[in-house]
């Protein structure tokens, strides 16, 4: 498992700064729905993003990311929680174009630029917070970084990146976050614009090797970077056949007696994942006999 994240701090604390290596998630992401090329970039900077989202969250907190756009793949689902561990998909995964004007991945495009992002935040005890802005460009890290100026109110700098190899699958990804408490110096914040805004392409980077300690490094040149923490990261889904069973179970005993009559049995797949669970007749009748909820 290569794939982790770190945390760190910068000019005192005024600074709070995360970057992610996340190529095997996303590749483990590709396989599972069969993304093409220019569906993996969105899917995968979606989830690279948010995973670093949900590193600031603590203990079982979580959240869940929706990016729609009304473009042809339609939204995008990532879930994602402060362990490290994300999850995600889109509604129609076979979606490509030719590379942009900028000889990019045409994320735009397939994302579309007319929809919401949304935000929900699971803080634990039933108290979730929830922020939705406008899409900006459908290009996914300008939108987070609108998201975070409007929706929580704090200056930010996000990049995310997905570099795909001739064969579609992921050669690499990473991305980071980098966020500008009250009290920053403007010499600083000029000076931090100007690092980004000459920043090479990070899912690049990735490929030639850096760490995400080396990307905070790179970026903070001048400067001091104290890291923090270090958390791994992987694509792992929360599904399970008992939990199949309590969604079946909340069907109710009408839809359970029809399914055993009509089909046997029940087949239901993970939207997350696309693992295929197969309930017998057997297993659907012991629902009846003993209701999980
Ligand atoms: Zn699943």
């Amino acid at each position: 498992m290569n794939d982790y994240l770190v945390k760190a701090t910068v000019h005192n604390g005024l600074v709070r700064a995360y970057a992610i290596r996340a190529t095997e998630a996303i590749e483990e992401a590709r396989k599972r729905h069969d993304t093409w090329a220019t569906t993996t970039a969105a899917l995968g900077r979606t989830m690279t993003i948010s995973t670093m989202m949900a590193a600031m969250l603590k203990n079982e907190q979580k959240i869940t990311v929706k990016v729609e756009g009304g473009g042809p793949i339609g939204a995008i689902i990532v879930d994602s929680n402060a362990k490290g561990e994300v999850r995600g998909y889109v509604t129609n995964p076979h979606v490509d174009f030719e590379l942009n004007k900028f000889g990019k991945l045409d994320v735009a495009r397939a994302v579309g630029v007319t929809g919401h992002l949304s935000v929900v935040k699971d803080l634990g005890l039933k108290d979730h917070f929830t922020g939705q802005v406008p899409l900006v460009t459908g290009e996914i890290s300008e939108d987070f970084t609108y998201y975070f100026a409007h929706s929580e109110q704090i200056p930010s700098a996000v990049g995310a990146g997905v570099l795909i190899n001739p064969d579609h699958s992921v050669k690499a990804t990473g991305g980071f976050i980098i966020q500008v408490m009250p009290g920053a110096d403007e010499e600083f914040i000029t000076d931090l614009e100007q690092q980004i805004a000459a920043f090479p392409a990070i899912s690049q980077l990735v490929a030639d090797g850096a760490t995400p300690e080396e990307i905070l490094q790179s970026l903070f040149k001048n400067y001091q970077v104290n890291f923090h923490e270090k958390l791994p990261v992987r694509f792992k889904c929360q599904c399970s056949v008992e939990r199949i069973k309590q969604a079946i179970s909340g069907l109710g005993e009408d839809e359970i007696k029809k399914m055993i009559e009509e089909d046997d049995g029940a087949e239901a797949t993970c939207h997350f994942c696309n693992k295929t669970y197969q309930l017998s007749a057997t297993d659907l009748e012991k629902l009846l006999d003993q209701p999980l909820n």
